[in-house]
């Protein structure tokens, strides 16, 4: 018997924009305030929040309203570049990220079961369609080719808004690289559309070990019974789950919320992995967090939780320097509107800290 999405979607991928508000008008009463501003917004950042999201919103200006509904201040930074971290000139092939000697990433898919505010990659989200299967088959003809290449990650948009088959054939062809040993997928699916993590899909998946997934995770109020049943299912099926989470401004930018997040992630089988810096993208200004109250949170939590839960800090070098964990030691310099930070290659960026 086919699945939900396979009987709406002939074509293979998921699209939830049928069943989604797409217009801040078309929100529900207890979320109509400042409609036609918050609609100038989503003609500029394309809105996507679809029913169980919808459900965790009780206001706008929640830890959960705030990530999904258009807000006016996103129109105060739409000057910034839409790429910082210089991807499309890091992309050697379609669909390809190649910054690291030894690790790519595919963007498989161009779809997401929401849109975030403060997505680093919403330049992508004006496209309705999905990803060709002929450009994700260029992506993986350039990985074959590369001796070097050894670890694969699957990314977007979103690889769980692929359909089952199509996602399932793209791991079964990147395990039969040789050299390619690691695969990770990076999701929001189980925290923002639960009911995708079938019991079926986990198992299937688990085919591909050593297969590790990391998962969008940003406030404890996203971790309800039903996207925890999805996590458990994907560890049930023997796959290791890490976190990420994107450090925001009156979202999360607070320590206390920040432990209990780690907490509970940890409690259910997810290992606390990364914090992010927001990536400075057009319409994200006012989640910006500055790096030192950053580092503050980061001591907030030392000594609270077990070291099993403890993320690092991580910032990503505008121009293509890539990640970098935020430790003392990689600073080099600090002057009043930006740090000098190196990176895992010895070389010095700039990074701003407002
Ligand atoms: S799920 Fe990830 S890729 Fe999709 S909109 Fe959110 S942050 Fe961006």
């Amino acid at each position: 018997m086919k699945n939900w999405w396979e009987k709406r979607d002939p074509s293979g991928w998921i699209d939830l924009a049928g069943e989604s508000i797409v217009r801040p008008q078309d929100l529900p009463a207890r979320l109509s305030a400042d409609t036609l501003r918050r609609d100038a917004v989503a003609a500029v950042f394309p809105m996507k929040v679809n029913p169980y999201v919808l459900s965790l919103i009780q206001s706008a200006e929640d830890p959960i309203g705030l990530q999904f509904i258009p807000h006016p201040a996103e129109l105060e930074d739409t000057g910034r570049s839409s790429d910082p971290l210089a991807e499309e000139r890091q992309s050697p092939a379609p669909q390809v990220i190649h910054r690291y000697p030894h690790r790519v990433v595919l963007l498989v898919s161009n779809q997401c079961a929401v849109h975030c505010r403060f997505c680093m990659r919403k330049r992508r989200m004006a496209d309705p369609g999905q990803v060709s299967h002929a450009l994700i088959e260029r992506g993986i003809a350039y990985i074959r080719g590369n001796a070097s290449i050894t670890e694969v990650i699957l990314s977007g948009g979103d690889p769980l808004m692929l359909g089952d088959d199509q996602l399932l054939s793209i791991l079964q062809d990147l395990r039969g690289i040789p050299q390619v040993r690691l695969l990770r997928m990076h999701t929001r699916v189980p925290a923002v559309c639960p009911r995708r993590i079938t019991e079926s899909l986990a198992r299937r998946m688990s085919a591909f070990h050593p297969l590790y997934i990391n998962i969008h995770f940003n406030h404890p109020l996203e971790l309800t019974p039903a996207a925890m049943t999805a996590c458990h299912r994907l560890a049930d099926a023997g796959i290791p789950l890490g976190s990420q989470t994107v450090l925001l401004k009156g979202i999360n930018d607070d320590a206390r919320v920040l432990c209990q997040l780690m907490e509970k992630l940890l409690f259910n089988r997810i290992r606390p992995y990364y914090i992010h810096q927001v990536d400075r993208v057009p319409g994200t200004a006012h989640f910006q967090v500055p790096i030192q109250k950053s580092l503050q949170l980061m001591n907030g939590l030392r000594g609270k939780l077990s070291g099993l839960a403890m993320p690092h800090l991580m910032i990503d070098l505008p121009g293509g320097g890539g990640k970098v964990a935020l430790t003392p030691e990689v600073v080099v310099a600090r002057q009043k509107d930006h740090w000098l930070v190196r990176n895992w290659e010895g070389k010095i960026y700039t990074y701003p800290c407002g």
